[in-house]
């Protein structure tokens, strides 16, 4: 049987840039990654969002909020329906859409000719989340479930991909092409014009990262802050040096889930030394890196407010007192060692059964009592 030839996208060529070992593991042996929150949150809005489209394009419509209510999620993160409905509460199709695609699939060949996206010849793929035409202009929506909105886009490999893409396959006549990411946390969009030599040099660049990808022999891990989002951590040799046993890293059963337990503790003693010798090393030798991450001093600035002079200001500013008390986040804690000195803790009980209490779970190690 002829080996199957290899095919890029834009998200394989930038896995290979953050962790070639995960490249490897994902793409190459085609080890299943593991699911992450982040991960399935952007998979599942994309296709909630892509189903309403669809539907509104097919029916007309500009909004349908009953159809919108009715989507149903099981079992995915707290913030997929907290960002769904924010999505469906403020988009309204836009007008004027001219032949709109939603998910539109594009695949070219090694040529950069378009192709079928499942054709054997198939060499470079990218989906398009929303794209239509406007006249002389061709319209590119990215959906995005980033947790931070930039203040401005920059024209980078990716979006001039879609832009590139989207020209070649479909609109080839389109002078100028305007890149949307709609931001769906926040409901807010930026946009950016593609012009035509912001694209005419799309093909060669992917050419050069390919042949990077195509010349590596060693496929090294990249340890950084991508560590926790690759999906294949339990396949590291890098994460089995620090740590140990897969067993022990998804623990299944509970004699499993107490040795995890019993090497979290060490690793938290051990972390207190580690760190308390390292930050005497970096502030005598400076920082140092770690993959794409720094670890040294930096500086944070933190103020000693005065209540009294802050409640004042704020009430001559024009506040309310309702809206002022809760600025000052009176704390428990901090509520007791106050009373405490002041040889009044006999207070701390009735101002406590007058607040309402709130619970949240927090799981740690506590010394043990009569409850295993
Ligand atoms: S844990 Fe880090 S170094 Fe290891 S494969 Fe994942 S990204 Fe690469």
């Amino acid at each position: 049987m002829t080996k199957k030839p290899p095919s890029y996208s834009f998200s394989r060529l930038d896995l290979f840039g953050r962790c070639p070992f995960a490249f490897q593991k994902i793409y190459v042996e085609k080890i299943p990654r593991a699911a992450s929150d982040a991960l399935i949150t952007g998979s599942t809005v994309h296709e909630v969002v892509a189903s309403y489209l669809e539907h509104l394009i097919q029916h007309s419509l500009v909004t349908d909020w009953a159809w919108a209510e009715k989507q149903g999620f099981i079992d995915v993160p707290a913030d997929v329906p907290e960002i769904w409905s924010r999505f469906y509460n403020n988009f309204i199709l836009p007008p004027g859409m001219e032949a709109p695609e939603v998910e539109k699939k594009l695949a070219f060949t090694r040529a950069w000719e378009p192709t079928e996206f499942f054709a054997p010849d198939a060499y470079f793929r990218l989906v398009v989340d929303l794209t239509y035409r406007q006249g002389g202009l061709a319209v590119i929506t990215d959906w995005k479930s980033n947790r931070v909105v930039p203040a401005t886009v920059e024209k980078d490999l990716q979006l001039r991909i879609y832009g590139w893409g989207v020209q070649q396959a479909l609109y080839p006549d389109a002078q100028e092409i305007l890149l949307r990411l709609h931001f769906l946390r926040y409901s807010a969009e930026r946009e950016i014009l593609l012009l035509p030599e912001d694209l005419s040099t799309v093909p060669q660049e992917l050419e050069a990262k390919i042949a990077v990808i195509e010349a590596e022999k060693h496929f090294d891990p990249k340890p950084g802050s991508f560590c926790g989002w690759c999906g294949v951590t339990a396949h590291c040799p890098v994460m089995a040096q620090a740590l140990v046993p897969v067993e022990v890293l998804a623990p299944a059963t509970r004699e499993q889930a107490e040795k995890a337990a019993t090497l979290l503790l060490t690793l938290q003693n051990l972390e207190k030394e580690l760190a308390a010798r390292l930050k005497e090393w970096v502030r005598d030798q400076g920082a140092i890196q770690v993959g794409d991450l720094i670890y040294g001093p930096s500086i944070a600035t933190s103020y000693d407010l005065d209540p009294r002079a802050v409640v004042q200001f704020l009430l001559e500013a024009g506040l309310e007192r309702e809206t002022v008390w809760p600025l000052l986040n009176l704390t428990k804690t901090g509520l007791e060692r106050g009373l405490k000195k002041l040889r009044r803790q006999d207070l701390l009980g009735q101002v406590l059964a007058n607040a309402t209490a709130k619970t949240t779970e927090r799981i740690d190690f506590r010394k043990a009592k009569e409850e295993l």
